[in-house]
């Protein structure tokens, strides 16, 4: 087997009007996130950190932001795509863990449904794919409330060619 790592990070500003969406789930808060699909940052970065394992660039390259086709679209239909892309080259995930920066709202009571949603869509065991919460104790953009940020890791195994 060989094995490969990956490092992904996002965050996006605070939008009023739109919905919350983290790893998939719409979380209820007051407002959502800025962007040009869902906005979920969550999942963008285990995208990015996918992407890097599997020596490709990252989300902005494979969907362009500027392109309609996105505009508005579930970040999970992405992730699926960037799974096939694992799949075609006979990579199979081992574990992802992501870490969500925020101040706001609670996500302790949304991990759960987040972690089987992202491990739904990518084919593996709930297990294989951690989740985390933490706030900044008020520090930063993210303390400000400014917006949310997100950080994910992952790695990936495929038989030595
Ligand atoms: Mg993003």
């Amino acid at each position: 087997m060989s094995f490969r790592t990956g490092l992904g990070f996002d965050a996006h500003a605070f939008q009023e009007g739109r919905k919350l969406v983290l790893g998939g789930v719409v979380i209820p808060h007051s407002r959502g996130l800025a962007g040009h699909s869902d906005a979920d940052v969550l999942t963008h970065a285990l995208m990015d950190a996918l992407l890097g394992a599997c020596g490709e660039r990252d989300i902005g390259e494979h969907f362009p932001d500027h392109d309609p086709a996105y505009e508005g679209i579930s970040s999970l239909v992405l992730l699926e795509e960037v799974v096939g892309l694992l799949r075609e080259r006979k990579y199979r995930l081992v574990n992802a863990d992501c870490v969500v920066v925020a101040q706001e709202p609670r996500l302790a009571p949304h991990i759960q449904a987040m972690r089987e949603a992202l491990a739904f869509t990518m084919g593996v065991e709930i297990e294989r794919v951690g989740v985390k919460a933490t706030t900044t104790e008020g520090m930063g953009f993210a303390g400000r409330g400014e917006g949310i940020a997100a950080m994910a890791t992952v790695l990936l195994q495929r038989p030595e060619t």
